[in-house]
C-alpha cells in the first residue's frame, strides 16, 4: 500500500452501474462480544433482459468465512474467487438467492469501523464501507434494499438489541436468552445500516408530526449519564418541527433512536431511524457542559435528522459525490441554527471555519474539489472542502434563486429522486428546471478546486456623481489541478457615506433606485458595475453575508475599516473590517518583530476596539466575536513564510496593547456582565457570557485579570465560565493554575467528557515546557490512545493548535507527532490520517523547520504495512 497514490485511486469516471437488484437482505446476529456469528440471506435479480447470468461481486474485510450458498448449493472453495476486498462468485442465474455465514470478532476491532466495542455495548459504523467488515455485500450506496435484521443474544449482557425501523417481534430463548427482529420499510444503502446490542439506559418523549404520525424519541446513554439528555431531546424536537415549517420535510417513520457512544471516529452517524452519537453530541448538564458544546449538540443533532431527507431517502450514487449529502445537509443544519440562535453570529462562525480550515486545505497537497475525480482511502474525504465548502455552494443557490426558488429546487429534487442514489448534476438540474434558469457555468464550482480571489478596484468620478467598482476574478493553481476557469460569484455590495449612512444604490441601467444592498454576479474574468447618483465618495461594503467562498482583495484604508466597524449594517462586513484591522496591524508588527524594530499599538486599532466595546446597542456575541483577534494559524495562512514566533510574539504584543489601553473600560463591561444571576441556557445569556469572557481574556493581559479569574472560578455554576477562568490562569502562568487543574480533575475525573476538556486546556498553553506536559498527560489514567476523543483532545489540540509548541525549532513537537501517527496507525487508520494531515502545510515553513517536518513525513511513509489511509495523507503531502 506505500506509495500506492496512482496505483489504487479509485477515479469517479470508472463508475459503472451494479448489474443486480437486490429485493430484500434478510440478517441474523448472534450477539457475542468477542465474536459475533453474522448470517445474511439475500435475493439477487438481474437488471436488463440480455443475460442469462452474470458473476456477482461483493465486498468484505475482515470477515471469518463459514460458508457460502447459492440457490440452496453450498458452494465450495473451488465455485468463488477471494482476492483482497472482493468476493466473485462467477456465472450466477438471472434469479439467484444467496445465503452466507461469516464470523466478526468486535472486542478485536480498534478501527471503529464495522461492529466494535464500546465500553459494554456493542455498535456499528459503515458509513463509508464499513458494512464490508460485518458482512459479504455489494457494499456501495447506490445498491438500496429493504433490510429485516433479527438479533439474538444474552438477555442480561445484551437486554437492548437495535436495529433500523420498525421493531417486529420479540421474543425469549432458552438459557436466558431473548430476540428482537426489525424492519425498515425504507430501501436504503448499506452505510445506513446500524445496530446496537448492550445495557443501556434510556430518555423518552414524543413528537407528533404535522400530519398525524405519532413518533416515539428515544435516547440511549449509559446510566450514568441519563441526567444530560433534556438538551438534546430538545434540540430533536425543534429539528423536526422547523424541518416541517422550513423545507415542508416530515419524519416517515413511528421510531427514531439516539445512540450515544464515547468511542466514535466522527461526530455522529445518521444511520436510518437509528443515528449514532459521539456522546460529545449528546450529552449536557450546565456544569459540565460550555455554551459551544450546548450549541454544538444542536447543530449535530439537527444535520443528523435532516439527513434523513438530504442523504437517506434520497442518497449518493458512489462516495464521489460525498457533498450530495453533505453540503445540502450543513447548509440546512446552518440555517436551522441561525434561525434558533442569532444569524448574524453563526454567519460569522461559519465564515471563519471556512477560513480557518477549509482555505488552507484548498491551498495544500490534499486540495480537491468538493466534488473529487479520484481518491486513495474515501475516508480521507470527509473534508472541510466537502462539507463546509460544499454547504456554501448550496447557500450560493440560495442567494440566487432566493428563499422560495430555491424550496421550488427542493421539492422537485424530492420528487424526482425519492428512494433513489443520485449525483450532484442530479441537484444542479432540479434547482435547474425547478426556476427556468441556466446553472450549467455555475456547475464548475463542483469541479474546480482552489480559493478563487477577487480583487477588487474603484473609481469615483466627482463630477458625474458616479462610483464604479471593477471585479476581476482568479483562481490560483492548486496541487490537483493546472488550469481554471471563471466561475459565478454572487457579490453582495453597500455603500456609505462618511457619515456612516447606506446610500440608496442606482447602476447605470436601473431607472430608479433601490435598496441598500445589490447583488451583483461575476460571471467573467473582469466585470464593472457603475453607480450613478453617488454625491460623495463611499466606503464600499463589500460581499455583504459572505456570499461565496472566496478570498477578496481591496485595499482599505483604516478610515474605510473603521466606517465598517462602526456602522455597517451587515454583521458579517462588521466582523471582517475589524478582523481585517487587525490583521493588518499583527502582520505589520510581526515584520517589525522579524527587523528587530520595536512593536507599537496602532491608534486606530485602538479608537475601533474602544467602539465596539462601548456599543450596548449591538448583541453582545457579536461584539465578543469582534474582539477576538485573528488566530495564528489564520495570520499564518496570509503570510508567504510563515514566522511562528515572530506571530505570537506580534499577537500578544497587540493584545496586550489592547488590553491596557482599554483597561477600564474592559473592567467595567465585565463588571456589567458578570452580574451573579443564575446559570440560564438562553442564547440572550450565552451571548454575555461570550462577551464576558473576552473582556476576561483580556484583562487577563495586565494585572486587573487575575483576581477576576480567581473570583469567577469560585462562583462559577457553569462549565463556560469555568473553563475561561482556568484556561486564562494556565495562559498567565498564574500560581494558583496548578491548584485549580488538580481541584477540577478530583472533582472530574471519573467524566470522560469533561476530561477532554482538562487535556485540552492544558495541551493548547503556548510555550517550550507543554510538549513535556503532554507526555505526562498520556500516562494519566484518563487519557486512552484507543480512543478518538482523548486523541483529539490531548495530541490533536497540541499538534494542530498550538503552533509555538508544535513548531518549536528544535523539531520535538514533529518527532512526538509523527510517533503518534504511527502509534495510532496500526489502532484506528482513520484517526492517525486526520493527525497526519498536520504535517500537510510544511512546505510554507522556514527551511530548518521544513527539512525536519519533511523527515518526519519520510519515516512515516517508510513504515512497513502502512494502511491506505495514513499513505494518501503523507505521500501526497511529500510530493
Ligand atoms: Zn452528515
Amino acid at each position: 500500500m506505500k506509495d500506492g497514490l496512482s496505483a489504487n485511486s479509485i477515479y469517479r469516471k470508472d463508475y459503472t452501474v451494479y448489474p443486480w437488484d437486490i429485493d430484500q437482505l434478510d440478517l441474523y446476529f448472534d450477539i457475542g462480544s468477542e465474536s459475533t456469528v453474522v448470517r445474511a440471506e439475500m435475493e439477487f435479480h438481474l437488471k436488463g433482459e440480455e443475460k442469462e447470468t452474470q458473476d456477482i461481486v461483493l465486498n468484505g474485510s475482515n470477515l471469518q468465512l463459514v460458508s457460502l450458498s447459492l440457490n440452496g448449493h453450498l458452494l465450495s472453495s473451488s465455485d468463488y474467487a477471494i482476492s483482497g476486498e472482493t468476493l466473485t462468485i462467477p456465472h450466477a442465474p438471472r434469479k439467484s438467492v444467496l445465503k452466507t455465514e461469516v464470523k466478526v470478532y468486535p472486542a478485536g476491532n480498534s478501527a471503529l469501523e464495522g461492529l466494535y466495542l464500546s465500553g459494554a455495548f456493542l455498535l456499528t459504523q459503515c458509513e463509508a464501507q464499513g458494512f464490508r467488515k460485518i458482512t459479504w455485500f455489494p457494499d456501495r450506496p447506490d445498491v438500496m434494499t429493504t433490510y429485516r435484521v433479527t438479533m439474538e443474544a444474552d438477555r442480561s449482557e445484551f437486554p437492548v438489541l437495535l436495529s433500523n425501523g420498525n421493531q417486529e417481534a420479540a421474543g425469549d430463548l432458552a438459557d436466558g436468552r431473548h430476540w428482537v427482529r426489525w424492519q425498515d420499510p425504507f430501501p436504503k444503502p448499506s452505510y445506513l445500516f446500524a445496530l446496537v446490542a448492550g445495557d443501556l439506559a434510556l430518555v423518552e418523549d414524543n413528537f407528533v408530526t404535522r400530519s398525524g404520525r405519532d413518533v416515539v424519541l428515544r435516547i440511549y446513554v449509559e446510566e450514568e449519564n441519563l441526567d444530560r439528555c433534556e438538551h438534546a431531546m430538545e434540540s430533536l424536537i425543534n429539528a423536526m418541527r422547523w424541518d416541517e415549517e422550513r423545507f415542508n420535510l416530515e419524519y416517515d417513520l413511528d421510531i427514531y433512536h439516539i445512540v450515544a457512544t464515547n468511542d466514535f471516529n466522527m461526530g455522529a452517524m445518521e444511520n436510518k431511524s437509528l443515528n449514532i452519537f459521539n456522546s460529545k453530541y449528546v450529552l449536557a448538564r450546565p456544569d459540565a457542559a460550555t455554551d459551544a458544546d450546548y450549541q454544538g449538540i444542536e447543530g449535530v443533532i439537527g444535520h443528523e435528522y435532516f439527513h434523513n431527507w438530504t442523504g437517506n431517502r434520497v442518497t449518493c450514487r458512489d462516495w464521489f459525490e460525498l457533498t450530495l449529502k453533505e453540503g445540502l445537509t450543513v447548509f440546512r443544519d446552518e440555517e436551522f441554527s441561525a434561525d434558533m440562535q442569532s444569524r448574524a453570529v453563526k454567519r460569522i462562525r461559519v465564515v471563519r471555519d471556512l477560513r480557518g480550515r477549509q482555505f488552507p486545505e484548498d491551498d495544500g497537497p490534499m486540495s480537491h474539489p468538493i466534488r473529487p475525480d479520484r481518491y486513495v482511502e474515501i475516508n480521507n474525504f470527509y473534508t472541510a472542502t466537502v462539507y463546509q465548502k460544499g454547504a456554501t455552494i448550496i447557500r450560493m443557490y440560495h442567494t440566487l434563486l432566493g428563499e422560495a426558488g430555491f424550496q421550488k429546487g427542493m421539492k422537485l429534487y424530492f420528487e424526482r429522486h425519492d428512494g433513489q442514489a443520485v449525483t450532484c448534476d442530479d441537484f444542479l438540474a432540479a434547482m435547474a428546471d425547478a426556476n427556468g434558469v441556466d446553472l450549467e457555468r455555475f456547475g464548475r464550482w463542483y469541479s474546480q478546486s482552489g480559493t478563487p480571489q477577487v480583487h477588487v478596484s474603484d473609481h469615483y468620478d466627482a463630477a458625474a456623481q458616479k462610483y464604479t467598482l471593477t471585479l476581476k476574478q482568479h483562481t490560483p493553481v492548486t496541487h490537483d489541478q493546472q488550469t481554471k476557469q471563471s466561475l459565478v460569484i454572487p457579490f453582495a455590495v453597500g455603500l456609505l457615506n462618511a457619515k456612516g449612512e447606506e446610500l440608496p444604490l442606482q447602476l447605470e441601467n436601473e431607472t430608479d433606485a433601490s435598496g441598500s444592498t445589490r447583488l451583483l454576479v461575476l460571471e467573467k474574468a473582469q466585470q464593472e458595475y457603475t453607480f450613478i447618483n453617488i454625491a460623495e465618495a463611499p466606503v464600499p461594503s463589500l460581499f455583504r453575508d459572505y456570499s461565496a467562498p472566496v478570498k477578496i482583495f481591496y485595499d482599505y484604508s483604516h478610515a474605510q475599516l473603521a466606517t465598517l466597524i462602526a456602522y455597517d449594517s451587515d454583521a458579517y462586513v462588521r466582523w471582517d473590517a475589524a478582523q481585517r484591522m487587525a490583521q493588518d496591524v499583527i502582520l505589520e508588527q510581526c515584520r517589525r518583530h522579524a527587523n528587530g524594530k520595536e512593536m507599537k499599538v496602532d491608534s486606530s486599532l485602538l479608537r475601533a476596539f474602544r467602539g465596539i466595546l462601548s456599543d450596548h446597542q449591538a448583541d453582545p456575541a457579536l461584539l465578543a466575536e469582534a474582539m477576538i483577534l485573528p488566530d495564528e494559524d489564520y495570520l499564518a495562512e496570509q503570510m508567504e513564510v510563515v514566522d511562528v514566533d515572530g506571530i505570537h510574539a506580534a499577537r500578544k504584543f497587540i493584545k496586550q496593547g489592547l488590553a491596557s489601553d482599554l483597561v477600564a473600560l474592559l473592567a467595567e463591561r465585565y463588571a456589567e456582565l458578570n452580574d451573579g444571576q443564575p446559570y440560564q441556557k438562553t442564547s440572550g445569556d450565552m451571548a454575555r457570557r461570550a462577551l464576558k469572557n473576552v473582556c476576561l481574556s483580556y484583562l487577563l493581559e495586565t494585572s486587573a485579570g487575575e483576581s477576576r479569574a480567581i473570583a469567577q472560578l469560585e462562583a462559577s455554576d457553569n462549565m463556560t465560565d469555568t473553563l475561561a477562568a482556568i484556561n486564562g490562569l494556565i495562559l498567565v502562568d498564574s500560581p494558583i493554575a496548578d491548584g485549580a487543574l488538580s481541584e477540577f480533575e478530583t472533582r472530574w475525573r471519573e467524566d470522560t467528557l469533561v476530561m477532554d476538556k482538562w487535556f485540552t486546556i492544558q495541551a493548547i498553553k503556548p510555550g517550550p515546557g507543554t510538549l513535556n506536559r503532554v507526555r505526562e498527560l498520556m500516562q494519566h489514567p484518563a487519557f486512552s490512545i484507543q480512543n478518538p476523543n482523548k486523541v483529539r483532545a490531548l495530541i490533536g489540540v497540541f499538534a494542530m493548535l498550538n503552533p509555538t509548541g508544535f513548531h518549536a525549532a528544535d523539531g520535538s513537537g514533529y518527532t512526538f507527532h509523527a510517533d503518534r501517527v504511527i502509534e495510532l496507525d496500526g489502532l484506528n487508520p482513520q484517526i492517525a490520517a486526520r493527525m497526519a494531515s498536520a504535517f500537510n502545510r510544511w512546505k510554507r515553513y522556514d527551511d530548518p523547520r521544513k527539512k525536519l517536518m519533511k523527515a518526519q513525513l519520510q519515516r512515516i511513509a517508510a513504515v512497513d504495512n502502512l494502511s491506505g489511509d495514513v499513505s494518501e495523507i503523507v505521500n501526497n503531502a511529500l510530493r
